[in-house]
């Protein structure tokens, strides 16, 4: 008997949990990515501050997939999908034929029409962005090291754009890695002058946190010698500084832009309805309307709920989606009905720094401090794909914390 075929674009949170969900299911599944890895980007920010080396964070799509006798891994940059053939276009002029595909093309990073952004700043949305941004900040301390008449240029004042928890994780471990590390690293710099400004536009860091986790955030960020600016969007960001709103011009000659994402551009050459930020809109049971047969889960879904706020963009509503579509799937080669997607909320984190993070589960509870710091570091061990990234980054953290290092302070990327 033919088996019916899905296909998964994308190899990210969603894409994984449903292929994992699939692979006893009585059907032959091929997943796609144009990568050859699976991104685990909550600690992208660790590779930007030399914290984890990339490939810590990047298990390979074929050695996730391995064992699984249904499913066939495949490289290739998704353009299209021809919804009347069941066909999904892939380079050079090849075709993936479906009964059923998963579209789980997540999000890319987001200027919103801010001028300069998309010239001069760096995103933290991929590995190769998170190597950029530790290239450019350890090739900015070997250019003071150089000429220290630079700092006075802004060659040691880094702007993070957003105060999410992205802005807030990368702004901690950057003054971390100042202070800790690169201070003995450069003998004869004057490290002190290096400066971690996080711009936010609204009046807190850590929106979707209660009040609390965002005082305690912002006072550990302090700590840390961040100067954090609230209330004051960016205007524009130039090759040698950042204009905000309200007038201030910061010197700065590295901005990192955590502000935002909207839908991967792949939703646009669909031809199908999309919310405001690019997702496309889906039905309570995450189909797209029209098309049964196909599915659109985590970032790049808008899921239509009545009377209910969209869900967040986070990598537990994607997997639980993904596991969700999964058991539709089986459901309806059983010719059983498909129900609508609930997302089950365990909670939100965040961390600030070493022995820092907040933590907030249902029920208002709520915790911070060391405590919420190994809850965070235990959770995302649990989270990371495969046994052998799980032993490394255990190991690399045990050695920073033990030694105060960062052992991946290397320079890959070229000059700008
Ligand atoms: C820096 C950062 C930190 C984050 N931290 C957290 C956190 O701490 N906790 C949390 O819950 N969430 C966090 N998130 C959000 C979380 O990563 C996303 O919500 C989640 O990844 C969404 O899963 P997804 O499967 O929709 O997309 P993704 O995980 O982004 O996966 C999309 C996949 O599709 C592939 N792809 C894209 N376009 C194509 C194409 N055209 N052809 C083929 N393949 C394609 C990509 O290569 C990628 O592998 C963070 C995000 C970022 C960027």
């Amino acid at each position: 008997m033919k088996l019916p075929r899905v296909v998964i674009v994308g190899a990210g949170f969603g894409g994984i949990a449903a292929v994992k969900a699939l692979t006893r299911a009585p059907v032959e599944v091929t997943i796609v990515d144009q990568h050859n890895f699976h991104t685990f980007s909550p600690l992208l920010y660790q590779v930007a501050t030399a914290g984890l080396a990339s490939e810590d964070i990047a298990p390979n799509l074929r050695g996730i997939v391995q064992r699984a006798r249904n499913v066939e891994a495949r490289m290739a940059r998704v353009h299209g999908v021809d919804f009347d053939r069941h066909e999904v276009l892939v380079d050079h002029g090849v075709s993936i034929p479906y009964d059923y595909l998963i579209l789980a093309a997540g999000a890319v990073s987001s200027d919103f029409g801010v001028p300069g952004v998309a010239e001069h700043a760096v995103p933290l949305k991929t590995l190769a962005d998170a190597t950029r941004v530790r290239s450019t900040v350890l090739r900015r301390f070997e250019e003071a090291n150089t000429d220290p008449s630079l700092i006075e240029g802004g060659t040691l004042t880094f702007v993070v754009a957003g105060g999410g928890p992205t802005g807030v994780e990368l702004c901690g471990a950057l003054g971390e890695l100042f202070t800790k590390v690169l201070a003995k690293d450069f003998k004869n710099l004057d490290v002190g002058r290096g400066q971690v400004v996080l711009v936010e536009m609204t009046d807190r860091l850590l929106g979707g946190f209660s009040a609390a986790s965002q005082a305690e955030a912002k006072l550990e960020l302090e700590l840390r010698g961040v100067d954090v600016r609230l209330g004051v969007p960016i205007a524009s960001v130039g090759p040698d500084k950042v204009e905000l709103a309200d007038g201030t011009v910061i010197p700065a000659r590295t901005t990192v832009w955590a502000a935002g994402v909207k839908a991967n551009p792949l939703a646009d050459a669909l031809g199908l309805a999309q919310a405001t930020r690019g997702e496309i809109i889906v039905s309570p049971d995450l189909t797209v309307p029209a098309h049964p047969e196909v599915f659109v889960i985590g970032d790049l879904a808008a899921v239509q709920r009545p009377g209910g706020e969209p869900y967040p963009q986070l990598a537990p509503v994607a997997m639980q989606a993904g596991q969700h579509v999964a058991r539709t799937i089986e459901r309806r080669a059983r010719g059983k009905r498909t129900k609508p997607f609930h997302y089950t909320d365990k909670g939100i984190m965040a961390t600030i720094g070493r022995r820092s993070a907040v933590a907030e589960l249902p029920f208002g509870i709520r915790f911070g401090g060391t405590l919420g710091w190994v809850s965070w570091l235990g959770l995302h061990l649990v989270f990371l794909i495969g046994f052998r990234n799980r032993a490394v980054v255990l190991v690399n953290w045990a050695w920073n914390y033990v030694k105060w290092d960062r052992g991946n302070r290397v320079i890959l990327s070229d000059p700008e």
